[in-house]
């Protein structure tokens, strides 16, 4: 006999399939770099699901592994320790299926995202640092004898990398008709390394000869812990870019599936912010920022040695959430980041070719 709450969790995993079924793939957005014509660039657009970014697709994907392993039941309260993406979108599902829903998020997250949170039915437990929100959400899963959904250590496993029309399949079957449909690079940036996983092993699955770049922020261990194969280092500070760069080495990052690795200046992220709106009409967040920085940087190398092909970066949310932050004169102003002469050394090295006045650390250095 099947008890009831086997029968609770038939109806979620099928409401979140329906759901699925109702919704459309993102686009991938060909972005011309006029100084390098053998080298086309696309963004694959995440910033159209319906909770505005990347993290869409892993809120489902936790939310169906959670289920499927017997972790969540009628009344359960799912607990999400977040830089404020992921709560969006989970707090968006846990509404779907009935289940309440706190996110655990920095205080500096930004006022759109908790917004949203709150929009979804969820509620927002506010702590001091980005440090703090693991610990937090442990002792409130205790306490509410609810489920920490826990993104840093399920991300890399939730989703299905092989295929399930996820992020990886998705790029690979829009770019079947482009010049150069295998891309050379695939460009991604880290907050729980789950995206960067998904793609990683997919193309060795496939058998494609694409490599991965991760493009990181200031302020996060990645780089490092890549660079030396340590994963304890910690830092204090958080990211300025909202989403992606950590202050521990999370667990489902998995450096053996990344090429190279580029540390990417928050000034020069916010830069190409200005870039993008100009040339693709669009904005979009921090992390999308940090990515072109990446592509543009491996596009000029292409191009200079002669190399024709494709790179494929990820827009991974809109730039409407941070139009008091990022886009706000005053904000920069206050933080002391001039964004116009690496906006403009941006502008003239994707549409005149110019080498860019600054240097990239990254690793392993480029054959
Ligand atoms: C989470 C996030 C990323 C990085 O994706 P992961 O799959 O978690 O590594 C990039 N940009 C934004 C805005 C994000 O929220």
């Amino acid at each position: 006999m099947m008890n009831s709450s086997r029968a609770w969790v038939q109806q979620a995993v099928r409401k979140i399939e329906a759901d699925f079924n109702r919704s459309a793939d993102t686009h991938l957005i060909p972005l011309p770099l006029p100084a390098y014509p053998d080298v086309h660039l696309y963004l694959k657009d995440e910033s159209s699901h319906p909770t505005g970014s990347l993290k869409h697709r892993l809120a489902r994907s936790l939310f169906l592994y959670a289920l499927c392993n017997g972790w969540l039941n009628r009344g359960s309260t799912v607990i999400e320790a977040s830089s404020g993406s992921t709560a969006v979108s989970e707090a968006y599902f846990a509404r779907l299926i009935g289940l309440p829903f706190v996110a655990v998020i920095p205080r500096s997250t930004s006022l759109e995202k908790i917004a949203a949170i709150e929009f979804y039915g969820g509620h927002c437990h506010l702590v001091n640092s980005g440090r703090e929100i693991y610990g937090e959400s442990e002792r409130l899963a205790r306490e509410l004898g609810g489920h920490y959904m826990d993104q840093f250590t399920y991300a890399e496993r939730a989703t299905d990398w092989r295929s399930n029309n996820n992020i990886a399949e998705s790029i690979f079957s829009q770019m079947r008709q482009e010049p150069h449909p295998v891309p050379a690079w695939v460009v991604c940036s880290c907050g729980t390394g789950g995206t960067t996983a998904t793609i990683g092993r997919y193309i060795r699955y496939q058998g494609f000869d694409s490599r991965v770049c991760v493009a990181d922020p200031e302020n996060s261990v990645f780089f490092d812990a890549y660079v030396n194969n340590d994963n304890t280092l910690e830092l204090e500070t958080g990211s300025l870019i909202e989403g992606i760069g950590r202050p521990r080495v999370e667990r489902s990052f998995i450096p053996s599936i990344i090429d190279r690795m580029v540390k990417v200046p928050d000034v020069i992220s916010l830069a190409a912010l200005r870039y993008l709106e100009q040339s693709l009409g669009r904005r979009c967040g921090g992390s999308t920022g940090t990515n072109f920085v990446a592509a543009l940087h491996l596009a000029r190398e292409m191009h200079v040695a002669g190399q024709a092909g494709s790179i494929v970066t990820v827009l991974c949310d809109s730039g409407e959430r941070y139009l008091p932050t990022y886009y706000d004169d005053a904000w920069l102003a206050a933080r002391n980041i001039d964004v116009q002469p690496a906006a403009a050394a941006i502008a003239a090295c994707a549409t005149r070719g110019d080498a860019v006045p600054w240097t990239l650390a990254q690793h392993p250095a480029p054959a």
